[in-house]
């Protein structure tokens, strides 16, 4: 089963990933991750998608739709997948409900916080993509491409939001509870 968690940058919801994957076996699937670990690395892929990292701005839809069907391809059907990062536009969006395997998405959990502590939070982590113009830029970059999809997958009937300016805890027991229901019930 793969699971969209949606919401925007620095609202936790890769910590609360690592996390649930940690605890229970399952698969946590960064796209920010993947392309982080490009740039240490320093493939071709790592150096034309850092142009657009360090500026907030989005890499663009092909480079991302076949990273994460690469990725994707990789992992076992039964396997649960938390994809965090992914998608951020409609055409990621379409082209995952195309592409991903075994029966597609049919849970996406929407973070959500007030913009306040979304800057605070990003602010205090020090990736070099986390200045202060950067974050501004990455917050209105989420408003015009991402948001979109919270009414894509509510109109869809997949979203779940989850209040996420609350103690680390109660949101981890409030989305592994929602992802245990889902196992049971697929
Ligand atoms: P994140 O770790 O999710 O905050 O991602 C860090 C940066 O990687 C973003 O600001 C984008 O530049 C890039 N990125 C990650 N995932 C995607 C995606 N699905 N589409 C486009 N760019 C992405």
């Amino acid at each position: 089963m793969i699971v969209v968690l949606l919401g925007p940058p620095g609202v936790g919801k890769g910590t609360q990933a690592e996390r649930a994957a940690a605890r229970f076996g399952w698969r946590h699937l960064s796209t920010g991750e993947l392309l982080r670990d490009e740039v240490v690395r320093g493939t071709p892929l790592g150096q034309q998608a850092n142009v657009y990292m360090l500026r907030g701005e989005l890499v663009p839809d092909a480079v991302m739709v076949d990273m994460v069907a690469e990725a994707l391809a990789n992992v076992p059907e039964d396997a649960m997948v938390l994809l965090d990062g992914f998608p951020r536009t409609l055409p990621q969006a379409q082209a995952l409900a195309a592409k991903a395997p075994g029966g597609g998405i049919r849970l996406a959990l929407y973070f959500h916080a007030p913009d306040a502590v979304l800057v605070q939070r990003l602010l205090g982590r020090g990736r070099p993509d986390d200045t202060q113009e950067v974050v501004e830029r990455r917050l209105a970059v989420y408003r015009q491409n991402t948001e979109p999809l919270v009414a894509h997958y509510r109109n869809l009937g997949m979203l779940r939001p989850i209040q996420a300016d609350r103690p680390v805890d109660a949101i981890q027991n409030e989305m592994t509870a929602i992802l245990q229901e889902a196992l049971v019930a697929r």
